[in-house]
């Protein structure tokens, strides 16, 4: 099925800095949205685990629970929420460049980051070459 495409009616409108600014405040709001959602998920998360943990007393443990798993599961909720929490951290952030409009642009080289890569990583601060070349840094210093 070919439909012919009438201007203002394309919703995937080339990746490029040059969109109107009617365009850009849709996908401020698109973004803030994403941002906004995974921003709840977390929380619901953390608010998830506090609750868990309040609700089993270390006496109520069964007998037969593996003391070696208990901790491991422990170290892994540990690690997870650390996680969660530079991931939270991330998400503010983002929400801050959105409203100072630098959420478009790389934080290294200003050039215009791109929808596509926003959408696949909507915390990212750097372009796709600024980022390939922070990651060959970190593997050469690693
Ligand atoms: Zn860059």
């Amino acid at each position: 099925m070919s439909k012919k495409v009438q201007p203002g009616e394309n919703r995937e409108e080339p990746d490029y800095s040059g969109i109107s600014d009617e365009l850009l405040a849709e996908r401020l709001e698109e973004f803030r949205g994403i941002l906004f959602e995974e921003r709840q998920r977390l929380m619901k998360n953390a608010r998830r685990t506090l609750t868990e943990e309040m609700t089993v007393d270390q006496d109520d443990l069964p007998d037969e629970m593996d003391l070696a798993s208990a901790d491991y599961n422990q170290n892994l909720s540990f690690r997870l929420r650390g996680r969660e929490r530079h991931l939270l951290s991330k998400i503010e952030e983002s929400l801050e460049r959105l409203d100072d409009g630098d959420y478009w642009h790389c934080e290294e080289c200003e050039a215009w980051i791109g929808f596509r890569r926003l959408r696949a990583r909507p915390v990212t601060k750097l372009c796709i070459i600024c980022k390939e070349k922070q990651e060959h840094r970190e593997r050469a210093f690693a």
